[in-house]
């Protein structure tokens, strides 16, 4: 699943492209599912909706894109595990997971921005503005780890009683990091997966706020980690993927003291760690 340093990658793509654009037609070919209408339309189609409006600000929260379009309103996008914006000529042919297809008015009508979900959890929501920070997915969000200071890190973490890599998926504690970048974050700054937030020192978690930081801040400059489809709006991979130390390598040697960094089931999902250097 596209992570912070991918949707903040998409986002920018988004405003090179599209930004200040004026949709003149959009094409759905999606499954209901895929796309939400507030009820304050009043049935009104999707595509009727954003039929004439320009795309004013186009923003993130976490995983989530907010795009705010004239009309007072928000197309909010979460990409989910495959879905991803293309920005491409019109001329092209539709692919087999286009979902859903914005075409733009002059001086623009040569391109067009697809959404296109293989997968199909990928949401397009649109709601008033003035009612998009009541739904639930955005409501409950915790802070954004790259403004957060450090004293306040500590406080959130104190407060927990729990595993920390759980913890640190979970978007009401603090958005955007996912398996990828919190796996990263433990391994710099050498804690076990399992360790419970509130028996950290203050030292070791100012590090982990340091660590995380700076590896969400070079993710992003590189442009994400295509570690899986994750691809930018211009179809281009993200580079981070090469800066993977302990992500997805399982069985390879630690770059620190050479023990082979194992994988195991935490909550739900795989932590990668090393066990010499991360120790409980
Ligand atoms: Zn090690």
């Amino acid at each position: 699943m596209p992570e912070l340093p991918e949707v903040e990658t998409v986002v920018r793509g988004l405003r090179k492209t599209i930004l200040h654009h004026t949709i003149a037609k959009v094409i759905v070919d999606a499954p209901q599912k895929s796309i939400v209408v507030s009820e304050s339309f009043k049935n009104k189609a999707f595509s009727d909706i954003l039929k004439n409006k320009t795309i004013q600000q186009i923003n993130r929260r976490g995983k989530n894109i907010l795009l705010e379009l004239s009309g007072d309103m928000t197309l909010w996008v979460h990409l989910k595990m495959t879905g991803h914006f293309y920005y491409k000529n019109k001329s092209e042919p539709k692919e087999k997971h286009d979902l859903v297809i914005f075409q733009f008015k002059k001086p623009n009508s040569e391109f067009s921005l697809k959404f296109n979900d293989y997968r199909r959890f990928g949401r397009l929501r649109l709601f008033y503005s003035d009612e998009i920070w009541e739904q639930k997915g955005l409501r409950e969000l915790g802070p954004e780890p790259l403004e957060i200071s450090s004293d306040d890190f500590i406080t959130l973490c104190k407060s927990k009683n729990r595993m920390i890599k759980p913890a640190l998926l979970d978007q009401t504690l603090i958005v955007g990091i996912g398996n990828i970048y919190a796996d990263e974050a433990l391994y710099a700054s050498k804690i076990h997966p399992k360790r419970i937030l509130s028996s950290l020192s203050n030292k070791k978690l100012t590090e982990l706020h340091g660590h995380i930081q700076r590896i969400l801040s070079l993710a992003i400059e590189n442009m994400g980690s295509s570690v899986d489809t994750y691809t930018g709006v211009n179809g281009e991979s993200g580079k981070f993927q090469t800066y993977l130390k302990a992500y997805g390598n399982e069985g390879k040697p630690c770059e620190r003291c050479s023990r082979k960094i194992v994988r195991e089931k935490i909550g739900s999902r795989s932590a990668h760690y090393c066990p010499k250097c991360q120790k409980i």
